[in-house]
């Protein structure tokens, strides 16, 4: 019945072309509608998904003449309607249903969008949006309600903290400190209180990684390790990095990962020519204890680099769907977790379908907050505020354990906060630098999830997530601003794999176990 409805459907909506077509009002009417503002989206460029493809078992990346043929063996109703649009398959993921049409240069894709779901014969068709990297810098607060805050941006003036409260009898962790030689200006990782880029902070406002490092498991210090990879898909990862080339993830030929900006097959080289992917690249795993640098939060682990963004920190949709399939295609049997410090305000459906299909994978994606200092809650951000469990969304906070500024906030819609002011690592061309956003936070809770598979394969993503979130620091500023109330610890969720997390001890005489212990 459903296919007779669509075959009149699909003969009405024909004749319909054709005698707009004929009649010569076609553009016009069409034109009529507003399209979507240009820097939105890639111009010419829609994302869609057919009723009547079939879907591939496992990850695949088709192009050209295969790209071609998927759409070939679809009935007759949906390739007329592609042609209406004078649409040109360029990308096929057959796991998900989804093909990249590009239109002719200069036709509206707002347009092209809706012939195709007037049609009847397409699940969805969408632009092919454009997600912004989520690095803050002193040009985003040139305009908006901000601007009053540009001088000594990050100098907020100092509210000394008090250690927190710690019951005297509880044993103070043991620590495990790496040699690197900036590791005292990596705050977020031991904040002592020292001045950072100007600004001063507040001691333990930090994830206590040297307590988290110092934990035992099966005889080892929760440092890394191999079992995890962390895929970053963003701007690339300088690879020749002294401090990042050990922890480099690399196939059988010796790639480090997949570049979705080029089409040739030679030239899917993932080099960051930008140099925000590689500042990730050494919050989650810059080599740790090797006597230079900085230290990132695994000492040794496998980072896969995704490219997607332009030299702007400007991807789309499209090729972000491309590198999670790569990254799909290349996991093997290890454990996986994406760092996604990007994002914007349209819903795709087809970025998330590719992030469902990932979950079904057991991948986690880290995804960031956004830097727009608003409730999430009620103006959503994406990929971040797509409703799928395997998503851990993080804002960012300061030296001080305040939410900073910048950073979006909701009850519901930011799981935690993690440090993301001011945050000292490696750049491009074997360099060091600074980095503030939601962007920068995000490779926090990213590392800690690799560091915690690194130590146990056997637990889903589920459970890294839920250690991850009950291990939080629970602070006054992050109190209203996220699910966990909390700013992340990395020792208390590593911890929760042994167990290990010291309580503080009852009162004896409270106690009436002990009594009983001391009266045997
Ligand atoms: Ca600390
Ligand atoms: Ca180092």
């Amino acid at each position: 019945m459903n296919k007779k409805w669509r075959l009149i459907h699909g003969i009405l909506f024909s004749l319909l072309i054709f005698l707009a077509a004929v009649s010569g009002v076609k553009a016009e009417f069409f034109n009529r509608q507003n399209d979507l503002p240009e820097q939105d989206f890639v111009p010419g460029e829609l994302l869609v998904k057919f009723k009547d493809m079939s879907l591939s078992p496992g990850p695949q990346i088709l192009q050209g003449p295969e790209a071609e043929a998927v759409v070939a063996k679809l009935p007759a109703m949906n390739r007329f309607v592609l042609r209406e649009i004078g649409g040109r398959t360029v990308r096929a993921f057959p796991q998900i249903g989804v093909i990249r049409v590009k239109i002719p240069a200069g036709g509206s894709v707002r347009r092209a969008a809706r012939i195709l779901a007037e049609s009847g014969v397409v699940e969805y068709a969408e632009p092919n949006y454009l997600r912004y990297s989520q690095r803050f810098t002193a040009a985003d607060i040139a305009v908006g309600p901000t601007e009053a805050l540009a001088p000594g941006l990050f100098d907020i003036p100092t509210r000394v903290q008090p250690a927190p409260a710690q019951a005297p009898d509880q044993p103070v962790p043991a620590t495990e400190t790496p040699d690197d030689d900036d590791f005292p200006r990596q705050w977020a990782l031991d904040n002592t209180g020292q001045e950072i880029n100007g600004t001063s902070g507040a001691a333990d406002a930090d994830i206590d990684a040297p307590e988290a490092w110092a934990v035992r498991i099966n005889g080892m210090n929760a440092t890394g390790g191999a079992a995890a990879i962390a895929a970053l898909i963003d701007s690339g990862v300088d690879y020749n990095h002294p401090d990042l080339k050990d922890n480099m993830w690399q196939d059988e030929n010796g790639s480090h990962g997949f570049n979705a900006l080029n089409d040739a097959a030679d030239t899917r080289d993932p080099m960051d020519n930008e140099g925000h992917g590689t500042h990730l690249a050494g919050i989650i795993g810059a080599v740790g204890n090797n006597g230079l640098g900085v230290c990132g939060v695994n000492w040794q682990t496998r980072l896969m680099a995704l490219k997607f963004m332009d030299v702007e920190g400007v991807g789309s949709d499209a090729d972000a769907v491309e590198c999670i399939t790569y990254a799909l295609q290349h996991k093997g049997d290890s454990r996986m977790v994406m760092n996604i410090s990007w994002g914007g305000e349209n819903f795709s459906r087809a970025l998330h379908d590719a992030m469902a299909e990932a979950r079904n994978a057991g991948v986690l994606f880290v995804a960031a907050a956004g830097n727009n200092s608003r409730n999430t809650d009620v103006a959503r951000f994406y990929p971040a505020g797509y409703n799928l469990d395997n998503i851990i969304v993080v804002g960012a906070s300061d030296q001080r354990d305040a939410r900073a500024f910048f950073s979006n906030f909701g009850p519901r819609s930011v799981d935690l906060f993690a440090p993301g002011v001011n945050i000292w690592s490696t750049v491009i061309d074997g360099d060091y630098g600074f980095g503030t956003g939601t962007s920068m936070a995000c490779p926090f809770v990213t590392g800690a999830a690799a560091l915690i598979w690194s130590k146990d394969p056997s637990a889903d993503y589920r459970t890294v997530k839920k250690f991850i979130l009950r291990g939080v620091d629970k602070k006054p500023a992050f109190r209203n601003a996220c699910v966990s109330r909390g700013r992340l610890n990395l020792y208390k969720a590593v911890s929760k794999l042994t167990g290990t997390v010291s309580q503080p001890k009852a009162t004896p005489l409270s106690d009436p176990s002990i009594i009983l212990r001391l009266l045997r």
